[in-house]
């Protein structure tokens, strides 16, 4: 191939490999990224955390429940035992009996509730035990299809180095080096086409010198933009 072909060629390799860099630290970073996994964990300890605090909850309320039942056998007995004869005694009794089984209405009632938020508790930590488990697998997979793609992007900008080393190695120093001066000043695309007597990139006419150079494999530059220009 004559140089300014490999001059395009070049530019070609040299935009991929730019592509290759953004793409890998991309790649980088999000193997690096674990936060929707730390995030779903988390979420998972939060709710466990809570379902323990309802079913304490439960139990406390059951145990005082109990209490207040034991008590209210208790003072059955008592009441309906015949041993207390003393009528103040009883009216005593009669309402501190009352007064336990009003106790005992109420705390069934939170009870209940207590119930609930117990199941809601635990149906929210069941949520996030499976939250948690498809985030992982999900992670797990795109770890995997990242790792992958980085391998063969690796493997890709290795054979294009290569590619790249050869073909530099054709190409007239002077060239190169002002390929290489204007790569940063023409965003990567220091060389153009000229189409007939115009820049293919900037599109000026070009002079007739300069068309004659480009015919000649000589190293021209646009009129118009500065590039290298190629047939
Ligand atoms: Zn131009």
């Amino acid at each position: 191939m004559a140089w300014p072909q490999d001059l395009i060629r070049l530019q070609d390799i040299d935009q991929e490999l730019e592509d290759i860099e953004e793409r890998l630290s991309d790649i980088d970073l999000r193997l690096q990224d674990d936060s929707e996994v730390v995030q779903a964990r988390a979420m998972l300890k939060r709710s466990a955390e809570a379902m323990e605090q309802a079913q304490r909850t439960q139990k406390d309320i059951e145990f005082k429940l109990q209490q207040i039942e034991t008590k209210l056998e208790r003072s059955g007995q008592r009441l309906y035992g015949g041993k207390v004869r003393d009528p103040r005694e009883l009216a005593d009794l009669q309402a501190a009996t009352k007064s336990l089984r009003e106790r005992k209405a109420i705390v069934e009632d939170t009870l209940l509730e207590a119930m609930i938020a117990r199941e809601e508790a635990e149906a929210a930590h069941a949520v996030a035990q499976e939250t948690l488990e498809t985030t992982q697998t999900e992670w797990e997979a795109m770890q995997q299809a990242l790792k992958e793609e980085r391998d063969r992007l690796q493997a890709h900008r290795r054979d294009l180095q290569e590619e790249r080393e050869a073909l530099r190695a054709g190409i007239p120093k002077s060239a190169l080096d002002s390929y290489e001066y204007l790569w940063p000043r023409t965003g990567g695309m220091p060389v153009a086409h000229l189409q007939g007597d115009m820049c293919g990139l900037c599109g000026v006419k070009v002079l007739r010198a300069t068309r004659i150079k480009v015919e000649k494999e000589e190293e021209a530059y646009c009129d118009g933009c500065r590039r290298l220009l190629v047939a």
